[in-house]
């Protein structure tokens, strides 16, 4: 047995988050009935006549000045010919020799989930891109769901003419885990760009994994495998794993591995051929006489580029350098744009980054993630938390009081300092209301004052924690602490 090295190259389509299609005016919206988002420009009835989305194109070009890509001025749209029922026209409109744009590519980031580890992946590593092109989904097979399913198929042409963009990368990644931090990052970009919705259930964001393996040392690529259609992160991540171990089996048993498509069973955890290379389709692209070439200018470029939001990663530094958050706090608080913008308005508005760092890793997540909700469903606003941070400042009520104030805010929608006015939560924190209490709870244990007395202070928690359950969480921990000491001491 020698070792091997796994070389993974990724292609990924994305849905641009455009109203209409990329050629026509019907709605992209998701869910409507079959074929009710679907005009003779969808289906390729003769004489309808494609015209080019503005808006899907700004998107793709967003995403491609992101992603540091050489946006060309001049791309072509291309037929890619081929007959299937959910292709009615008998071709697709996407782009091949002439794309939209080339080169590019995606740092890794540290990665915040526990991945399989495996075989680990390399944070900081620069995962190249070959090229960004726009083209048009096509409709959609239903084998299942009608009476007659068993007998017939039905069509669904409402994804036709949906407005993609192919990613396709450099065969750079090492490892599943890598694709997978990859394709995580890439996912984190576009939805952050605003350019895709990132919803994987929904087909709005596909991935295909290219496998091969190569004896170490071997500079030479293996012959590829394609996996096709992979939804969910993990999913990408057992493929890839499952396609590595069986060109590794091929070899090691003297076999040659066949370039072919295949699927991912996700019950059984493997996958399976779909077509070898004989079969697969000669598409006989040419430049659709329909389309004249999409000229992308430097204004409208430059235009594109000025508009783009401070990406993840810059954020993600910046947070470290402005806020002084650790790594992981920094890397956890820009998951998201809403979740940055959040933080760092709680951040200005508190003036206290480290509370709100604290506060929005804490109960704002722990509650998004109970609720399965995003950021913007949460109900306590930046300033309404800076509110409440403002009173645990300046010690009105305790840190534990505060967490249940915030649960309190997030279900009734009220301001920190009213709950803790009209709740009677303030912190007591003057020794003429707290003294009697501690001399109450000194009273009824005075075997344990001995004890303490007698050296044994682990026990002196214990005290302080009477006082707390008899004030509610309401004493002020530093001073029942004095005066429990004082009380001791006596
Ligand atoms: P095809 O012509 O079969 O579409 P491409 O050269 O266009 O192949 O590459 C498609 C994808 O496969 C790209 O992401 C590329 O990085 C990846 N790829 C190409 N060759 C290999 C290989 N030998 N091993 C792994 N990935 C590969
Ligand atoms: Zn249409
Ligand atoms: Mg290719």
């Amino acid at each position: 047995m020698s070792s091997y090295e796994a070389v993974i190259g990724l292609e990924i389509h994305a849905q641009l988050l455009t109203a209409t299609k990329i050629f026509c005016g019907c709605s992209t919206a998701f869910g409507a009935p079959p074929n009710a988002h679907a005009c003779p420009v969808c289906v390729g009835l003769p004489g309808a006549l494609p015209v080019l989305n503005r808006k899907a194109v700004d998107l793709a070009v967003t995403a491609a000045v992101a992603l540091g890509c050489d946006v060309q001025e001049r791309s072509v749209f291309a037929r890619k010919n081929y007959f299937y029922p959910d292709l009615p026209k008998g071709y697709q409109i996407s782009q091949y020799e002439q794309p939209l744009a080339l080169g590019g590519g995606v740092t890794l980031p540290a990665r915040l989930r526990q991945g399989s580890g495996e075989a680990g992946y390399e944070a900081g590593k620069f995962v190249r891109l070959t090229r960004i092109h726009m083209e048009e989904d096509a409709g959609k097979s239903l084998h299942e769901g009608f009476a007659d399913s068993d007998r017939k198929t039905y069509l669904d042409y409402n994804r036709s003419g949906v407005p993609l963009v192919e990613i396709v990368s450099e065969p750079d990644m090492r490892s599943a885990e890598e694709a997978a931090v990859f394709f995580e990052t890439l996912r984190q970009i576009l939805v952050w760009l605003g350019v895709n919705d990132g919803n994987m259930d929904e087909g709005s964001l596909r991935c295909d994994a290219n496998v091969s393996v190569r004896r170490s040392g071997e500079t030479k690529l293996g012959t590829k495998t394609e996996v096709k259609n992979v939804n969910s992160f993990r999913y990408l991540e057992k493929a890839i794993q499952y396609e590595i171990g069986r060109h590794i089996d091929v070899i090691d048993h003297g076999g040659r591995v066949i370039q072919e498509t295949r699927l991912f069973d996700a019950a059984q955890g493997k996958t399976y051929s779909m077509r070898s290379k004989e079969e697969a389709h000669d598409y006989r692209y040419f430049p659709d006489p329909d389309l004249p070439a999409l000229v992308v200018d430097e204004k409208r470029r430059e235009r594109i580029a000025a508009s783009l939001p401070e990406l993840p990663d810059a954020r993600r530094r910046r947070f470290i350098a402005e806020y002084a958050l650790p790594e992981y706090d920094a890397a956890l608080l820009t998951q998201t744009r809403g979740l940055a913008d959040y933080f760092e308005e709680t951040a200005r508005q508190s003036g206290n980054a480290k509370a709100a760092s604290n506060w929005v890793m804490g109960e704002v997540l722990r509650n998004m993630k109970e609720r399965a909700i995003e950021i913007t469903a949460v109900p306590i606003t930046p300033s309404a938390l800076a509110g409440l941070i403002a009173i645990v400042e300046k010690g009105t009520v305790s840190s534990t009081v505060a967490k249940e104030v915030f649960a309190k805010m997030y279900d009734t929608g009220r301001p920190a300092a009213e709950i803790v006015r009209s709740e009677g939560l303030a912190q007591i924190s003057d020794s003429g209301s707290l003294e009697p209490i501690v001399r109450k709870i000194a009273a009824a244990h005075p075997e344990i004052l001995d004890e303490i007395r007698a050296g044994k202070d682990r026990k002196f928690q214990f005290l302080v924690g009477q006082v707390m359950k008899e004030t509610k969480g309401k004493g002020d921990p530093k001073l029942v602490t004095d005066l429990l000491r004082a009380v001791i001491d006596a």
